[in-house]
């Protein structure tokens, strides 16, 4: 998988990819992450990618031009699967969202910063749009970062053991089960029984039920 990223501020989106897991999968050459700053397409020798909004009021724009500049250089390089504007009033991620992405090959995601970008850009270029949450961030580099993670933790030979992604919480709309390790008495809290008897169907029905349990009393809307 290959995801491109244009950005204002490519400094604010690296580090999540220098670390753990992310890393590891850039590493193995699973994923291929490119940063691009948005700033290179312009034309302006001041660099400028913004300006007022017509109509006046508060807040700069993206301009459409460098972003198409930066869209259309790519695309001329290869297709790409989706274009993903990272904004508020998209849908909301969830682990549906992240699966069906995680089977994409080329991936483009464009930040918007400052009051957004230019309804255009949105209208011609963008195919899929993304929201973190119901909040508003500064920019949409975070939000890139969080969507990057949870599509790249779902492809094949980036986790040690790929059936772990898979008994995660939201994977069946289901929570997932609590989970404890060593050791098994902490200072008088000690760990279900079951855990260590060694019965692995028994485990699983426990897993099962614990995960129901979690499920009908923290998030019942999961279960409709
Ligand atoms: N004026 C926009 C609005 O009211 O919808 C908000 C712009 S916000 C200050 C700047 C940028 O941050 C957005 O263009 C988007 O790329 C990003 N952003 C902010 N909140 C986000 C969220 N919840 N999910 C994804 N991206 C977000």
């Amino acid at each position: 998988m290959r995801i491109d990223i244009i950005t204002v501020l490519p400094e604010l989106l690296k580090s999540p990819f220098e670390a753990s897991i992310l890393k590891r999968a850039i590493d193995k050459g699973l994923v291929e992450i490119h940063f691009h700053n948005l700033r290179d397409y312009s034309s302006n020798r001041y660099k400028q990618v913004d300006d007022y909004q017509f109509g006046g009021g508060a807040g700069m724009v993206l301009m459409i031009e460098p972003i198409d500049k930066c869209i259309s250089k790519l695309r001329s390089q290869r297709d790409y699967d989706e274009i993903i504007y990272l904004t508020p009033d998209g849908t909301t991620l969830n682990q549906s969202i992240a699966n069906e992405l995680s089977l994409k090959q080329n991936i483009i995601m464009l930040c918007g910063h400052y009051k957004g970008v230019d309804q255009r850009v949105r209208d011609v270029f963008v195919t899929k749009e993304v929201s973190i949450g119901d909040y508003v961030l500064s920019g949409g580099e975070l939000a890139a970062a969080v969507l990057s993670d949870a599509i790249i933790r779902l492809l094949p030979g980036v986790l040690n053991d790929e059936t772990s992604a898979l008994t995660d919480t939201f994977q069946d709309d289901m929570l997932a089960p609590p989970v404890y390790t060593r050791p098994a008495d902490y200072k008088g809290n000690k760990v279900p029984e079951v855990l260590t008897s060694g019965n692995f169907g028994k485990i699983e029905k426990w897993r099962e039920q614990k995960a129901m349990e979690r499920t009908s009393k923290l998030r019942p809307d999961l279960l409709k």
